[in-house]
């Protein structure tokens, strides 16, 4: 079974994927891989160092300085992209098929309804909380600027839209106690879809 995890910056999601993976989920963050993707020695690194000369420091990428180019720009954000991408479905696809069947997939991809990963998923958990929330707990994980974490979020879907379009909604909006206690309901869910036979599968 494969799950696309999603959400926006700061709602959970990378706390939810924890809790899928302590209860055996193979969890594939397209975050992480992307940054495998662009990692020193590597042919992304390369490309990346062609195209943005300014954004390498002493042998290794300057995310931020990248992050900058490229949230201002979307030409700069597309030509990253096509960068990193391609590299990052190449490798999930590589480790999905090392997966043994029996283990649930959960796939983190940050901009799943953006793109049309979703179509190829059994079944979609957005995670939510509100915005307040989410950039007060950015800026303590990160020190972004509220401005920034904003501009970010306008490049991302409407979280209620989201919520719409998923199999399930995880609320993340009191502490993490509660987020993985509602993250184990939505597995005993996941678990339930998987074990009907095919045909009642609503897919
Ligand atoms: P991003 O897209 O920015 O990577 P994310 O959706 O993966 O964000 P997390 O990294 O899981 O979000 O959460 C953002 C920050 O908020 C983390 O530091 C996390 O530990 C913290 N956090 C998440 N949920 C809660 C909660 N319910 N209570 C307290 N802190 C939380």
């Amino acid at each position: 079974m494969r799950v696309g995890l999603t959400g926006g910056i700061g709602s959970g999601k990378t706390e939810v994927a924890r809790v899928f993976a302590a209860l055996g989920a193979q969890v594939i963050d397209a975050d992480v891989l992307a940054r495998e993707a662009v990692a020193p020695g590597s042919d992304g690194f390369a490309a990346v160092a062609r195209r943005w000369p300014q954004a390498v420091r002493d042998g290794t990428l300057d995310r931020a300085a990248l992050a900058a180019i490229v949230f201002n720009d979307p030409a700069e954000r597309e030509a990253l992209n096509a960068i990193v991408h391609p590299r990052v479905r190449a490798r999930a696809a590589e480790l999905e098929r090392s997966t043994s069947n029996e283990r649930v997939v959960v796939h983190v991809v940050p901009l799943l309804f953006e793109g049309d990963y979703w179509k190829a998923c059994d079944a979609t958990v957005v995670v939510t909380a509100p915005k307040e929330l989410r950039i007060a707990r950015v800026q303590a994980r990160d020190g972004l600027s509220r401005d920034e974490i904003e501009r970010r979020m306008e490049a991302q879907i409407d979280p209620a839209e989201a919520s719409r379009r998923a199999t399930f909604t995880l609320e993340n909006d009191a502490d993490l106690a509660t987020l993985e206690s509602r993250s184990r309901a939505v597995w005993a869910s996941l678990a339930a879809r998987d074990s009907r036979p095919p045909e009642r599968n609503a897919r």
